[in-house]
């Protein structure tokens, strides 16, 4: 092996890496983690950052919870994965059952994935099945929305908004889509209602996230809203998906976005805080209709669909693990009070200079800001330099911070906001 010239300037020293949304002929060299404790995480040179962003909103009881990391090593110790056809554990039925019982009441049958993205895939090809299932296979384009993301793979990449997302390269997708506004009002509802009517014949779904557009750039919509949008798509007999890869688990302030509604979609996908953010898990859901469009005695109708890696015990391990953590800490009650500090210290940066907006959901706030005159991306190292970790991007900088935060450590989050963006 031979060691790196030391005269030849390397911008990114792990040479064998390739980094995610990362231009690696210009971008610094990422931080190096040692490891990660409550909401901190540590680096190799010994800094600590307060996480602010949850490591992608994901790690909702902070890192290296005692109560999931026990549950893991016990599971890591007894099987930690068997394939999951003609076979089934204990882990997976009952962390269905549970999130069954939890999620809106009709979603009834759980398809595990192994990603929020896979979830997404999923979530499609089931809408497009069960349009072939019942004999109506020109049902097959979805409705999706200006500033939506569902995931990097090819059918979630077709359904996120092709202008403003990440994926502007592969604008030409493999699935045929309607991005739409979403309606805000009345006049917009008309509209969105009697285009709907005209296309419906070969709508097979509506996919979107609901109350918040994550990655799209922090967008809130009402529940009002998500709640029209639901009964418009069902009038005209278009599958609702709802993509709680973000929203799910409490952080909008309910358990799931949809609750805020009082919806049921047809199917939802689960990610993301699924396992807590210890480890990689998705889920879709659906209700018994869908589920029931595919038994027949033709084996063709069935599902055509299975990750190797679907429903591991060591990630459903750590998923009911997160769901006992949900039932016996006040979670939702962490969310209102992050929520009114959120308010209370993020409100402040409303005077301050190219502020645009400040608003705040759950465990969400977000500042958004003129880009013309403040380079986010440039202030993305200033963070980790006050002991923060935020990551702005396109014209937000955002806190999604774990909900176990301290009212201090949150403060210093805000405060660190503030701070960047006084003159
Ligand atoms: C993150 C995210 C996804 C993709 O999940 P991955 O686990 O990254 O594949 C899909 N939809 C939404 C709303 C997300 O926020």
């Amino acid at each position: 092996m031979r060691l790196k010239d030391n005269d030849v300037e390397m911008k990114i020293e792990s040479t064998n890496l390739w980094l995610p949304y990362t231009q690696m002929q210009t971008a610094p060299e990422p931080l190096r983690v040692l490891s990660t404790n409550g909401c901190k995480i540590i680096l190799e040179d010994g800094r600590e950052l307060i996480d602010g962003i949850s490591s992608w909103w994901s790690a909702c009881h902070g890192y290296n919870h005692p109560h999931i990391v026990a549950e893991m090593e016990k599971q890591l110790k007894i099987m930690p994965h068997v394939m999951f056809a003609g076979l089934m554990h204990e882990q997976a039925s009952r962390l269905a059952s549970r999130l069954c019982a939890i999620t809106p009441p009709g979603l009834n049958k759980v398809f595990f994935g192994d990603s929020g993205s896979v979830a997404v895939e999923i979530a499609l090809k089931l809408a497009l099945q069960y349009w072939r299932n019942v004999e109506k296979p020109h049902k097959d384009r979805f409705i999706c929305f200006k500033n939506g993301y569902h995931g990097d793979t090819m059918g979630a990449m077709s359904v996120s908004d092709p202008e403003k997302s990440l994926h502007k390269a592969f604008r030409n997708s493999v699935i045929k889509q309607y991005v739409l506004d979403i309606p805000s009002d009345e006049y917009s509802f008309a509209e969105f209602d009697s285009l709907l009517a005209s296309i419906h014949g070969n709508v097979a779904g509506l996919i979107i996230e609901p109350l918040v557009q994550g990655a799209g750039g922090m967008i809130f919509h009402s529940a009002d809203t998500l709640a029209e949008l639901h009964r418009i798509a069902k009038k005209h007999h278009i599958l609702f998906i709802a993509d709680e890869i973000a929203t799910g688990f409490g952080r909008t302030g309910s358990m799931f976005a949809c609750d805020e509604a009082g919806i049921t979609p047809d199917i939802m996908c689960l990610g993301k805080a699924l396992t807590g953010g210890a480890i990689t898990l998705g889920a879709t859901l659906a209700t018994d209709d869908i589920f029931n469009s595919f038994l027949s005695d033709k084996p063709e109708d069935a599902f055509m669909h299975g990750p190797t890696f679907m429903a591991n015990p060591l990630a459903c391990s750590a998923a009911n693990a997160s769901l006992d953590l949900f039932e016996h800490e006040p979670r939702l009650k962490q969310v209102e009070a992050i929520e009114a500090q959120l308010v209370a210290e993020l409100t402040q940066c409303e005077s301050l200079p190219h502020v645009v907006d400040v608003r705040v959901k759950g465990a969400i706030g977000v500042v958004q800001v003129n880009v013309e005159k403040i380079d986010l991306y440039a202030m993305r190292p200033e963070f980790a330099k006050r002991g923060v970790w935020l990551r702005p991007f396109k014209d937000v900088i955002y806190i999604m911070p774990p909900f176990t935060i301290s009212k201090d450590e949150l403060s210093q989050l805000t405060g660190a906001v503030r701070m960047m963006l006084q003159p």
